[in-house]
Formats: C-alpha cells, structure tokens, sequence
C-alpha cells in the first residue's frame, strides 16, 4: 500500500508533464525532467512529488517562480486512484480503470488551465486499451458519430475537446458505464453552471467539461450497484 501511494504523484506527474509536451517521441521517456519556465533540469530532490512543492513553497528552486497548482493538487488526487481501485464494482480490469483515473486527471488539470486538451493523451489510452483488450469498436463508432453530429448541432456549446474524450471512453467502456458518465456529467456540470450564474448573476460563463467528467467517472466508480439499479453486471 505505502509503495502505492508513492508510485501514484510519481505516475501523475510523468503523465502531466507529457500533457505539457508539444511532439512525442520515445527520446522523452529518457529525458530528464525541466523547469516549466528555464528549462534547466531538475535535481532528483526536487522531483520527490508533494513533498519537493511544500519544502520550495510552490516555487522553483533554479528561477523561483511560482509553479502552477495542478502539481500538488494532482499528486494529491492521484492517491484517490487506490480508493477506486479498492472499493469499484465495476467490471472493469484495474489496468483500464487506473489508466481512465489518471488521464481524466490530467485532462482535467489541463482543461482548467488552458480550456483545450492535448490530442496525443486520448491516442495514447486508446491504443493502450486496445492493447488491454478493453475495446468496444462498434459501440465506439456509432456512439462517436452520434456525440459528432451532437456537437454540429450545438456549437459553441460543447467543445470538441470534451466531444473527443466522451468518444475515447465510448471505444474502451461498456455502454452503462459510458452512458451513466454522460449522464452525470451533464447533471453535475449543470448544477455547477446554475449554482454559478445565481451566485455570479451573470450569464457569461465558460467552465471546462473534463473536471465534471473526471467527477461523473469517480461517482460511476464508487457508485456503480445503486447507479445500475441493482440490475446485472456486465461481464467483460
Ligand atoms: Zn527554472
């Protein structure tokens, strides 16, 4: 358990920093981590997650700026990845679901701070999960198809970005697990954007999808039984 919760921030933080990354290519897996802003590579001290952004209070030590908090709040979040390792009833393999938790996570990270999100990471876990044997290849495409013309019928209204990642999980998840994401996404992103525009009074708002799509999983995840109505796991 304690090795788990080490490897966790470890893992996130080698998948954050590939969201970060313009072109991949195998050479970055040998790379040695940068600094976000002089590039300068990063002493091994300072890439112990959590702790490293305590001891330099959320600062770089080469050039002291400040660093973004996605870090240590996704370090942070990323322990909860063994909660639903622990305690899912999904009929899903654990390597699916941690590889879904972890670029969720990221997505979402990313989504907040820049309100788009990195093309290679959806590749990437759907080449993976092939590779698991967790593919739906019909499911996904008619289901890809219908969220396409959704979002030609409801532009500027959805981005494409959340489209893409409604799409991924389409291909690598049984339909009642996709449709009860989608469903608690809307849910859960609605009542975010009411809450906000009573709150705010003002109508002009742009909230990122993926967080509510990393929520709306977490919920599916720990809730599935009572979700499902108590109906038949899926056998996968
Ligand atoms: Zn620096």
């Amino acid at each position: 358990m304690l090795i788990q919760l080490i490897l966790c921030p470890i893992l996130f933080s080698f998948l954050y920093q590939i969201t970060n990354i313009k072109a991949l290519t195998f050479k970055f897996l040998l790379m040695r981590s940068k600094c976000d802003f002089c590039q300068k590579t990063i002493s091994w001290l300072q890439l112990i997650p959590i702790f490293n952004f305590i001891m330099l209070r959320g600062k770089t030590q080469c050039c002291n700026r400040k660093l973004s908090n996605s870090y240590v709040i996704g370090e942070l979040l990323s322990c909860g990845s063994l909660i639903i390792l622990n305690f899912t009833a999904l009929p899903v393999k654990s390597a699916v679901l941690l590889l879904i938790y972890f670029s969720l996570l990221v997505l979402a990270l990313y989504d907040i701070e820049t309100y788009s999100i990195p093309i290679h990471i959806p590749i990437i876990v759907l080449i993976t999960t092939f590779i698991l044997g967790s593919f739906y290849f019909l499911q996904g495409c008619f289901i890809t198809l219908f969220l396409h013309l959704m979002f030609y019928c409801c532009k500027n209204r959805i981005g494409y970005g959340d489209i893409l990642i409604f799409a991924l999980l389409s291909f690598i998840l049984p339909f009642t697990i996709f449709f009860l994401i989608l469903w608690l996404t809307f849910l859960t992103g609605g009542c975010f954007s009411i809450f906000y525009i009573v709150l705010k009074r003002s109508f002009k708002l742009r909230i990122p999808l993926v967080p509510f799509i990393f929520c709306a999983f977490n919920i599916v995840a720990l809730c599935y039984p009572f979700l499902n109505m108590g109906g038949d796991i899926i056998e996968y």
